[in-house]
């Protein structure tokens, strides 16, 4: 009991630090969806499909757009949940002095060299964009561009694999499904 208290408590102080960081932010989206949407449906996508309950692993999931999207800093997150957590974050975070093609290069280059735990969110965060962008694309979108980021999300999954199978089928799927109906628009 004291134990699985502990787990709750450490996992809602992240969300409520991630919620509180993202505050002012919306999803690109047509919909432009709250922000902190995003990060609570990758930790759940872990949850829920991949069966990942480890505590850092979620921790990182709910915060791992902090360091890239928000003021947020590394040593802000090691003081308040530990450098494992911290660690974790920051190896999903691409590093936002690069330009762009470069920062999306680097994450299929860096995919095979992750830590698992990092491999699990990337999969999990890939599952969740590849779903949002095929069910309520950006508006300045074209077809062309959502099939490019399906490509590219498919190129860092494969850096990935190897660590969930069931996050991997549902990755697999959920690209055929969103390609699928990129495809029936454009026809
Ligand atoms: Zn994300």
């Amino acid at each position: 009991m004291a134990e699985s208290t502990e787990y709750a408590a450490s996992l809602l102080d992240a969300l409520e630090y991630a919620a509180e960081m993202h505050r002012d932010q919306r999803r690109k989206g047509a919909e432009a969806s709250p922000y902190i949407n995003h990060p609570i449906k990758v930790a759940r996508v872990l949850a829920t499909v991949g069966g990942v309950y480890d505590l850092p692993t979620l921790m990182a999931a709910v915060l791992h757009d902090t360091i890239e999207d928000t003021r947020t800093s590394k040593e802000d997150l090691v003081e308040r949940f530990g450098a494992e957590v911290a660690g974790l974050v920051v190896e999903v975070s691409d590093d936002k002095s690069l330009p762009k093609a470069e920062r999306k290069q680097k994450q299929v280059e860096h995919a095979p060299h992750l830590s698992e735990r990092a491999k699990l969110i990337k999969i999990a965060d890939k599952i969740c964009n590849v779903t949002d962008i095929a069910e309520k694309p950006p508006a300045d979108w074209d077809v062309e561009r959502r099939r490019r980021y399906f490509d590219w999300a498919t190129a860092v999954v494969d850096g990935c694999r190897g660590v969930n199978a069931d996050l991997e089928t549902c990755f697999a799927e959920a690209v055929a499904k969103s390609a699928a109906s990129v495809d029936a628009e454009s026809a």
